[in-house]
């Protein structure tokens, strides 16, 4: 794409950032819906994060994504927040709306975007189990207690945090919370079984969650991990007869949501599928 005085910036804000595969997803998207934009990754400092969203608002981006560390203290200078973000209580992504800043959080959507599209179970009959009670923990609680599944349990090994969480989303499903190492009776009960901690992430491969021999046939294992992009703990769950759906659709998905929002078109999700693997499979990649 040629640059010109006419192409706009979107960006992401992190700390760390140079390991992101957004810029690659993003900008070959735009490339595709034939966008003049670029989309580039800030290494923003937690102490400058005002001065930088300040930056970009002067700058007139249209918006930005932001992640780890910011993702709640984005907040506080944001001017607004739809419902994702306040329920959630985290923003992964901001858009321009007649001068102000708007905070959202599109991971939930993401995922839940994600397991529709590849396995698409009955949510309303679903009994889920989430393993993990941190911030993606959080997102897709919410999104799948507001799709109306029948119960959900969370399971923590700081279990005070999955309480807290049963306890927020029980307003809108019924829930409780086990310590992880106190979960098998639930996972075995559990039509849906959704990894959201990090241990089975690269470079801790063969590291699981739970035991593999908790998970039977006909479960689904749902892991948000993608790198590697089918974990031990999937791969132990398919072989005992599981469906698996892995952590990649939804990141492809949280980032189609922003381009939906930011430019009101649909975005080429198995462009940005493409690129994504390609990103992912260079041999320098930094994970
Ligand atoms: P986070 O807020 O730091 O939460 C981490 C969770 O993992 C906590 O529940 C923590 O339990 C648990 N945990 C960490 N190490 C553990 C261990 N050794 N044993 C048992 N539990 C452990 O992180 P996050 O932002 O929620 O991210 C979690 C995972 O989701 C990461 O792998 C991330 O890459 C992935 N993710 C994927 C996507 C996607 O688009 N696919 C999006 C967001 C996140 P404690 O509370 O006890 O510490």
């Amino acid at each position: 794409m040629e640059i010109t005085s006419q192409t706009g910036l979107m960006a992401l804000i992190g700390d760390p950032v140079g390991h992101s595969k957004s810029p690659d997803m993003m900008n070959r998207a735009f490339q595709e819906m034939g966008l003049s934009y670029v989309y580039v990754a800030f290494q923003v400092k937690p102490h400058e994060l005002r001065q930088a969203v300040e930056g970009l608002r002067a700058l007139g981006v249209k918006g930005f994504n932001v992640t780890i560390p910011h993702k709640v203290e984005v907040m506080e200078t944001l001017d607004e927040l739809d419902a994702s973000a306040r329920e959630i209580g985290a923003v992964n992504m901001v858009m321009q709306t007649e001068g102000k800043w708007v905070g959202f959080n599109t991971d939930g959507m993401g995922y839940l975007r994600s397991l529709k599209e590849e396995l698409n179970p009955d949510l309303k009959r679903a009994r889920v189990i989430l393993l993990g009670a941190g911030g993606a923990a959080r997102a897709v609680g919410y999104a799948l207690a507001q799709a109306g599944v029948e119960s959900l349990t969370i399971a923590n090994r700081t279990v005070e945090k999955a309480e807290a969480l049963a306890e927020h989303l029980g307003r809108f499903t019924k829930t409780d919370a086990v310590p992880l190492g106190q979960a098998e009776r639930a996972v075995k009960e559990a039509t849906l079984v959704v990894n959201t901690t990090s241990v089975g992430m690269h470079p801790h491969v063969d590291e699981t969650p739970i035991p593999i021999e908790w998970m039977h046939e006909g479960q689904i294992a749902s892991d948000l991990i993608y790198v590697p992009r089918r974990t031990a703990w999937l791969q132990g769950a398919e072989a005992r007869g599981a469906h698996i759906h892995a952590g990649m659709g939804m990141l492809i998905h949280q980032a189609a949501i922003a381009i939906e929002h930011w430019f009101q078109r649909k975005a080429p999700v198995p462009i940005m599928k493409e690129a994504l693997i390609q990103s992912l499979s260079q041999p320098n990649a930094e994970l």
